[in-house]
């Protein structure tokens, strides 16, 4: 993949960001979810608080220095730290806008994986899954097409308070992801909370995110036909290995 200039990394991220806020694909409503996108070594840009996804435009995000934003996560940060400290972490100080508090948590996924795009949504479906006591049945994979396009596996964060701890147990359970699977994770369920689709381009975050959502619907659905028929880790691992589903990967990316 060609790197794109900053400009061009940032009308990719507003694209993305609308592709994902339109209403009829039920993945947030008003100002949830956030996006983001890798600039360089150390910068990214990220949605501002108070941004709609489905109508957000340049201002609506801010260029974040990731070396900084990261300091958080190894102190003993205090509300007020907090908010000093995302607000030094603006590449640009004459920029107002306020990166949210999970602006750490993009960060951290930068640092740890080689993501270019993020997407962070509620979707209903998938909410429907994470918010009900059976929650970790979302990792059970019920059909290979989700296998290519969502990962061989994927990170799953018991609930978690959002902010720093959020952020801390994602960067645990990610380094446990690669340490386990020897990969990098590309699907993110938040236990009753949500969705995080972690992309090499934007179009991978919208096709994870759409299957996320597939996944979801199929999976609650089977509830009703007697329960899920999970496929068997042979099976998983077949379809993860084979080379014309690499292929097809690639072609997706
Ligand atoms: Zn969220």
């Amino acid at each position: 993949m060609t790197e794109g200039t900053k400009d061009s990394i940032l009308n990719e991220l507003i694209a993305m960001s609308h592709h994902l806020g339109e209403e009829q694909r039920e993945l947030l409503i008003i100002g949830e979810g956030n996006t983001s996108a890798r600039i360089d070594d150390d910068t990214f840009y990220v949605k501002a608080s108070g941004n709609n996804l489905r109508t957000i435009a340049a201002e609506g995000f801010v260029k974040i220095s990731r070396s900084k934003v990261l300091k958080l996560l190894e102190s003993n940060a205090t509300d007020a730290d907090v908010k000093r400290v995302l607000s030094e972490s603006r590449v640009d100080p004459a920029v107002k806008s306020q990166p949210s508090v999970e602006t750490v948590l993009h960060g951290a996924l930068y640092e740890l994986t080689d993501a270019r795009f993020i997407g962070h949504s509620h979707p209903i479906a998938v909410n429907a899954i994470m918010c009900s006591t059976r929650s970790q049945d979302i990792l059970g994979h019920l059909m290979p097409d989700e296998i290519v396009v969502c990962g061989v596996a994927s990170v799953y964060i018991p609930y978690t308070d959002p902010g720093l701890p959020l952020a801390r147990e994602v960067a645990k359970r990610v380094k446990e992801f690669q340490s386990k699977w020897g990969e990098q994770p590309r699907t993110m369920y938040l236990q009753n909370h949500g969705l995080f689709a972690i992309g090499r381009s934007a179009r991978e975050v919208q096709n994870i995110s759409a299957m996320a959502v597939k996944h979801a619907r199929v999976l609650a659905t089977t509830y009703t036909v007697g329960g899920p028929n999970f496929l068997s880790e042979h099976e998983i691992s077949r379809i993860h290995t084979r080379p014309d589903e690499e292929v097809r990967r690639n072609q997706f990316k």
